[in-house]
């Protein structure tokens, strides 16, 4: 058996029984973890073999607002093979698209943002996912929980803390659950590797890198509102870099950052970066001595790492949560190296979707909660905050 085939059966393996560490920053770390450690459902067929899907009429009932590049490509698609869920409304700014991936989906509420508030008055509706930009994440996002519905909102979760803070008020004061689609948390990979981690495979960890670098083009459409400071909410480090933030507090056993520092890399006179930053490099140190770093860039192409570095080895993951074909270097001292390939396409979009579902559903608590994505945006602020001060440490 070739060692690729191996890993794969272990890095499943050790998927399936995988329980996430819950990560910490102060109070609202205690918020996260109190929201993200109770019963967590896994898709119940993020293997196939654990269960029968559900009886349509049984499974929950989605509306998808904003049916752009992700939503198209991505998670529309993975509704298919979701078990616990499917769509039942589009909620678009464009009627043409709408009615046309209407019928292909055999979807047949459509909704505008105008007349978007009316769901609240469709029992056909349960749950609303956000797939919007991220300017319009808080808005979109209240009014569906005013209407009653639960919502997934997509990364990174709103544009400002306060904004994140009103979010899961909405959410409280409507008793609907509230959670931030980090999808890498339903990627069997990045499960098992944080359960590798937590098991001790590299010994104490000291050390997490992160590098997310893609080159953003301004004549591609799905890029134009990302380079807005109203619509992105703020640059490559909102946009990318939360992934290599919210990765290191996903693999982090020492769950306490007690301050960051940051400088911008933007490069110079670059015209595109006029209102959000091209670049930004961070540390982070915690309460036990670790250490997270990041580099998070508008201008480099194809970078999507993570390093862990601990006493008793290295777990180099590269890619590391892309949306497909997550791979990883395993070294230990004394051990050949070990390649961990998952070669065939990740169910993490169909996961999270079903994770989402079932926790509405069941009402228990969802493994990506507002408070998680409300953690990410204090601390992107954070960074933010010391990298306009030319580098100084800023208290977490
Ligand atoms: P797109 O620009 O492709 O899609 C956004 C959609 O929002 C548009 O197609 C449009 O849909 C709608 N929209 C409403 N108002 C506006 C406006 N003023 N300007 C632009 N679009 C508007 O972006 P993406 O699909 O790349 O990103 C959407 C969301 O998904 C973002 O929050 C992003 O961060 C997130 N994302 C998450 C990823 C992940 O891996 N989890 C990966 C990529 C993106 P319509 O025409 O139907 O009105």
């Amino acid at each position: 058996m070739k060692d690729t085939e191996l890993s794969r059966r272990d890095l499943l393996n050790a998927a399936r029984v995988g329980a996430l560490g819950a990560a910490t920053i102060g109070s609202l770390g205690a918020q996260v973890a109190a929201a993200a450690t109770g019963p967590q459902p896994h898709g119940a067929g993020l293997f196939g073999i654990e269960a029968l899907p559900d009886p349509l009429a049984r499974r929950v009932r989605w509306a998808v607002v904003g049916l752009g590049n992700f939503a198209v490509g991505q998670m529309i698609p993975a509704f298919l093979q979701a078990q616990h869920a499917r769509i039942t409304a589009f909620v678009s700014g464009n009627p043409g698209k709408a009615a046309d991936l209407a019928a292909r989906y055999g979807v047949t509420r459509l909704y505008s943002y105008d007349t978007f508030d009316q769901i609240a008055h469709d029992p056909e509706v349960d749950c609303v996912y956000i797939a919007l930009p991220v300017g319009l994440h808080a808005e979109f996002t209240i009014r569906a929980l005013k209407a009653g519905k639960h919502v997934l909102c997509e990364k990174p979760m709103a544009s400002t803390s306060a904004e994140c803070r009103a979010m899961i008020a909405a959410a409280q004061s409507a008793g609907r659950q509230l959670g931030v689609a980090y999808r890498v948390h339903f990627d069997p990979f990045n499960i098992a590797a944080a359960d590798m981690i937590k098991a001790g495979d590299f010994g104490t960890v000291r050390h997490l890198i992160a590098e997310n670098c893609l080159e953003i083009d301004p004549a591609y459409p799905p890029h134009v509102w990302r380079l807005t400071r109203a619509l992105g909410g703020g640059g490559s480090m909102f946009d990318y870099g939360i992934y290599g933030l919210n990765g290191c507090l996903m693999m982090a056993p020492d769950t306490t950052p007690i301050d960051v520092s940051a400088i911008y890399t933007t490069p110079r006179g670059d015209t595109r970066f006029a209102q959000v930053e091209g670049g930004v490099q961070w540390r982070m140190r915690f309460a036990g001595g670790m250490t997270a770093q990041g580099t998070s860039s508008y201008a480099g192409a194809h970078v999507n790492r993570l390093l862990v570095a601990g006493t008793g080895g290295s777990l180099a993951m590269d890619p590391a949560n892309v949306y497909d074909r997550n791979r990883a270097l395993r070294r230990r001292p004394k051990e050949p190296d070990l390649v961990i390939d998952t070669v065939a396409s990740q169910p993490q979009f169909a996961g999270q979707i079903d994770g989402f579902s079932l926790a509405a559903r069941d009402n228990v608590p969802h493994r990506t909660p507002g408070e998680m994505g409300l953690r990410d945006i204090t601390l992107i602020e954070a960074i933010y905050r010391s990298a306009d001060a030319g580098g100084a440490p800023v208290k977490v």
